[in-house]
């Protein structure tokens, strides 16, 4: 069934896409803590198509979330500060927007005939099909919500992939019967700034922020000069300098021999052989 809902400004649509990409990524980020911080090229999620060939048991990381669980020496903290950073921001947005925009749960009150008063109540409280309507967002019981005190966490146990979609449906002003109010624009506006600048930092920590590098190693095949490339959101690719005379066995795009997706692979590999036969040549 489709309602005619008020035209989404622009601001709405741009938050919610924002917020998508960063729980799209979002297990990218998890997987990049528990690796070594890797050089700047070829883009980590290269690194860890290579990585994960030679580490087949790589620890698996649960959905708790950060705030929540302790970190065994996390091998990139800077992966961790941003996930963190991130994480924090939304379950915060999430508190605040539940507080100005979620209708309280709903009391019920049972009452009982009595023969000489009438109709008495017996006992009275919340509703819990309305407390514990899915779609309700809750806030966490305790301030500073540490490792240990999960059972106090409201909705944020359920991670930031929940938070992130729960914004979603708010910055959309999705309709959830009378649960929610319409977000008010100066709250949307907040939330936009939110939403952007955890995209930001969730890129800038994957090295996905729509950056052009030189690479200091020269192209494996042909000795040119290498520039990688990242689009935000998009695929990271590297293209060599010299053009249609070098022999990497990659296709050419507007005349120079360009990697993507997985041929990065082969890239990086050759790029490593050549280091090594370079460590080498120089003697230890
Ligand atoms: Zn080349």
């Amino acid at each position: 069934m489709t309602t005619t809902a008020p035209a989404l400004t622009a601001t709405a649509r741009q938050t919610a896409a924002d917020l998508a990409a960063v729980r799209e990524q979002w297990g990218d980020l998890l997987a990049a803590i528990a690796r070594p911080p890797a050089p700047e090229w070829p883009p980590r999620r290269t690194q860890d198509r290579v990585q994960d060939e030679a580490l087949p048991d790589a620890p698996a990381i649960g959905r708790l979330p950060l705030t929540l669980r302790e970190h065994p020496a996390p091998l990139n903290l800077d992966a961790l500060d941003a996930a963190c950073q991130v994480e924090r921001a939304l379950f915060e947005s999430c508190d605040a927007l539940a507080a100005r925009v979620q209708r309280p749960p709903r009391r019920l009150e049972v009452r009982r005939e009595d023969p000489f008063r009438g109709s008495v109540p017996m006992w009275s409280g919340v509703d819990p099909a309305d407390y514990n309507d899915p779609a309700r967002w809750h806030l966490p019981t305790v301030r500073d919500i540490g490792p240990g005190n999960a059972a106090h966490a409201g909705s944020r146990a359920h991670g930031l992939h929940w938070a992130a979609v729960w914004l979603e449906g708010r910055a959309l002003d999705e309709p959830a019967g009378d649960l929610f109010a319409p977000t008010p624009p100066a709250l949307l506006d907040a939330l936009a700034g939110v939403a952007a600048h955890a995209r930001r930092t969730v890129e800038r920590a994957l090295q996905r922020d729509g950056r052009t590098v030189t690479i200091d190693t020269p192209c494996p095949w042909c000795a040119g000069r290498l520039t990688g490339r990242t689009m935000a959101g998009g695929e990271p690719s590297v293209s060599c300098a010299t053009g249609e005379g070098c022999a990497a066995p990659v296709l050419l795009d507007r005349g120079r021999r360009t990697w993507t997706g997985a041929e990065l692979v082969g890239l990086y590999v050759a790029m490593q052989a050549a280091k090594e036969r370079d460590r080498g040549r120089t003697g230890a």
